[in-house]
């Protein structure tokens, strides 16, 4: 079977040579383990952090060591109670064909019908950023402004259709038509594309009053046109900043200073963690879960078929490629 590895620490944008296959025979289970099957991968753009030797909240990957993250497998060997042959689970694992692990360390799936990939987007950690981010720190009221980034990616879509679950005018900003087009069709009130719009007059013509919310997955230049716009008391949620990412020492661009602009208007911009929020996942779960089932909520995946393509579907991320979740499909 077959597992990735890292093969060096990238500088700037990782290529298909920040990767390598190593093959390895399919581990055996001891007493309480469990035989993995990997059947979905995820590919995570907080993923690029861990490959660089900085400290960070997770530790870094290991050069020569596999890669890990979210996975969804089938159990094909158990030596673990509570776990069957055909049970589908959920965990961090390797990036590997077969993983074994204690049973302990993997969650079987309940997904009342959604498809078992979900839990590794809309029903997953994705899904409970969203959620958190936007309600925990966002709190967007009936009426309000809220301009999300990375607007068509897994977080952002949902993060979208939580603020208008709350009555408040969404506007999306991303880097295509067609995903223009996605946001449109579940319920965007407007939409920016930050690659052919000038970003100044699009804002000040779709926030004429200016933003309450804004929900940050990107950072850099797209944000630096925000600040100005913030009303008073609004609020930031800071999620993620992945134009930053890929930079070296030498491309980091401070921007404007946001200071004099938080002061201004006294805004709340908040750095979190979905993490920070593990004691209410059970409840996000359960919000997320039932807002798929009528309909508030819907939910995209762009699939990439097969383990081979692990490297390419997360360099993709960085390409704008992936509408909603970044996905591979690893075995039926
Ligand atoms: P995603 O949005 O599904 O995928 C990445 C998207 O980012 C791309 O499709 C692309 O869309 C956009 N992008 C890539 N490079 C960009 C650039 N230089 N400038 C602007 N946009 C760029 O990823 P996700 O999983 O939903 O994550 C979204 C953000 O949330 C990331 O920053 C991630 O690190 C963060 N996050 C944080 C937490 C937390 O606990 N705080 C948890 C999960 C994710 P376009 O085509 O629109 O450019």
């Amino acid at each position: 079977m077959k597992q990735i590895r890292l093969k060096e620490r990238p500088v700037g944008v990782p290529t298909e040579d920040t990767f390598y296959f190593h093959e390895a025979d399919v581990p055996k289970p001891k007493d309480g383990e469990v035989l993995l099957k990997t059947l979905y991968l995820s590919v995570d753009p907080y993923m690029r952090g861990r490959m660089s030797s900085a400290k960070s909240y997770v530790e870094p990957f290991q050069v020569d060591e596999p890669l890990n993250g979210g996975i969804v497998a089938e159990v094909v060997e158990s030596k673990s109670e509570g776990l069957a042959e055909g049970d589908v689970v959920t965990g961090s694992l390797d990036w590997a064909e077969y993983n074994t692990t204690a049973g302990k360390n993997v969650r079987k799936l309940q997904l009342a019908g959604a498809p078992a990939s979900h839990a590794l987007g809309v029903l997953g950690m994705p899904g409970l950023t969203a959620y958190f981010g936007m309600y925990e720190i966002g709190a967007p009221k009936s009426g309000e402004t809220v301009v999300i980034s990375g607007a068509a990616g897994a977080v952002g879509s949902v993060a979208g259709q939580l603020a208008k679950k709350k009555g408040a005018r969404v506007i999306g900003i991303t880097g295509s038509k067609k995903k223009q087009d996605y946001l449109s069709s579940i319920g965007f009130d407007a939409t920016i594309n930050y690659k052919e719009d000038n970003l100044e007059h699009a804002l000040d013509e779709q926030c004429p009053d200016g933003i309450d919310v804004y929900f940050e997955n990107v950072g850099g230049e797209i944000s630096d046109h925000i600040w100005p716009r913030l009303n008073p008391f609004a609020r930031v949620p800071v999620c993620g900043a992945i134009s930053a990412y890929n930079n070296t020492k030498k491309e980091e661009n401070f921007g404007p200073r946001v200071q004099p602009f938080l002061i201004k208007s006294r805004v709340k911009m908040q750095g979190f963690l979905v993490a920070d929020f593990a004691d209410k996942y059970k409840e996000a779960y359960q919000a997320l879960a039932e807002g798929l089932k009528n309909g508030d909520i819907q939910f995209e995946e762009t699939i990439h078929e097969g383990f081979e393509n692990v490297p390419r579907a997360f360099l993709g991320l960085f390409e704008g490629e992936n509408i909603g979740k970044q996905l591979v499909k690893v075995a039926k």
